[in-house]
């Protein structure tokens, strides 16, 4: 996807703990605008993840 803007301040609506992603905020929260979660037809959590991660530099 395309790269999204990143805030200076944590999406309210988002709880993650990926601390190794470019949009993570201490305290579990991310600062994407917007995120997008992967794939299509899913089976369970495990199989799910955020296609807007990005490694931090
Ligand atoms: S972009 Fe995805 S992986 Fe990165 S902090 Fe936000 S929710 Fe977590």
């Amino acid at each position: 996807m395309m790269r999204v803007n990143k805030m200076n301040h944590p999406n309210e609506g988002i709880k993650c703990v990926v601390n190794t992603c470019e949009y993570y905020m201490s305290g579990d929260h991310c600062a994407a605008e917007k995120i997008e979660v992967q794939p299509r037809n899913a089976a369970d959590t495990q199989e799910t993840d955020c296609a807007t991660f990005i490694p931090k530099d």
